[in-house]
C-alpha cells in the first residue's frame, strides 16, 4: 500500500517534469541539474562556468536552497539570469518547485540554465525536473567512499565531475577506488576532473558544455 502511495506522487512529479522539458525544448534552452553534497562546490562551479561562458552563451540560474539567496547572488554576481527557489525546508527540489520558478523566468534570453539543486546526495536523485542533463559534483576532500555509500545518486546521472583535485596532495582520496566505485554503478560516464580553485580541467568542461549545447540545438523537436 505505501509503494502504491510513493509511486502515485513520482508519477505525478514526472508528469510535471515533462512538462518543464516541453517549456524548456519549446526555449531551445538546454538545462543542467546540479547535484552534490554541501559544500563540494556546486556554487563555485556554476560561478566559473557562467564567468567563462558568458561570451558565448547566455546563462540562466535558479538555485534550490533551504533557507538563504547567497548563491543566486553569486551566479547573477557571475552574470547569469539568477532566480532562487526557496524550498522552505524541504532537502530536494521537485518538479512542482522547478515549474513555480520556470513561469517567470525569463527562458527567451538564455541558451543554457543550470538549476543548482539542494546540497543532498540521497534524495534529489528521486525526483525528475525535466532538465536534459544530471550532472553531479563530487570532491575531493568528501572522500573516495561516495560511490559505494550513495549508489542511487552515481547510478542515475549523466555527467561527473570531480571537484578540488588541486586538494589531492593533501588529503586521503585514492582515486583508482573511487572510479571503480563509480564503473560498478555508472559505466563510462562522462567524466571531467577539476579545480575551480586552480582553474586546473576547466576548459574540458567549458568544451563539453558549449558542444552539448550546439549538439541540443541540432535536435528535432
Ligand atoms: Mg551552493
Ligand atoms: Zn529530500
Amino acid at each position: 500500500m505505501r509503494i502504491a502511495v510513493v509511486e502515485k506522487i513520482l508519477s505525478a512529479n514526472d508528469q510535471l517534469a515533462a512538462q518543464n522539458r516541453s517549456w524548456l525544448d519549446k526555449a531551445r534552452v538546454f538545462s543542467l541539474n546540479f547535484m552534490a553534497s554541501p559544500g563540494a562546490g556546486k556554487t563555485s562551479l556554476i560561478e566559473q562556468t557562467v564567468s567563462r561562458l558568458t561570451e558565448k552563451l547566455r546563462l540562466g540560474v535558479i538555485d534550490g536552497d533551504i533557507a538563504t539567496s547567497f548563491d543566486a547572488e553569486r551566479a547573477q554576481a557571475a552574470g547569469a539570469i539568477a532566480a532562487q527557489i526557496n524550498t522552505g525546508g524541504d532537502c530536494h527540489l521537485d518538479a512542482v518547485m522547478l515549474q513555480e520558478a520556470l513561469v517567470e523566468f525569463p527562458l527567451a534570453d538564455i541558451d543554457l540554465l543550470i538549476v543548482e539543486n539542494v546540497g543532498n546526495l540521497i534524495c534529489p536523485a528521486n525526483f525528475r525536473l525535466g532538465t536534459h542533463k544530471s550532472v553531479l559534483i563530487a570532491s575531493v576532500p568528501e572522500g573516495d567512499d561516495k560511490p559505494y555509500k550513495y549508489p542511487g545518486t552515481y547510478r542515475g546521472i549523466d555527467i561527473l565531475v570531480i571537484n578540488k583535485i588541486d586538494l589531492l596532495p593533501y588529503v586521503k582520496f585514492d582515486m583508482a577506488r573511487f572510479q571503480r566505485g563509480v564503473e560498478a554503478l555508472n559505466p563510462g560516464v562522462k567524466t571531467f576532473a577539476l579545480s575551480c580553485q586552480t582553474g586546473e580541467g576547466m576548459d574540458a568542461w567549458i568544451e563539453w558544455l558549449v558542444h552539448s549545447q550546439q549538439q541540443y540545438l541540432k535536435t528535432e523537436f
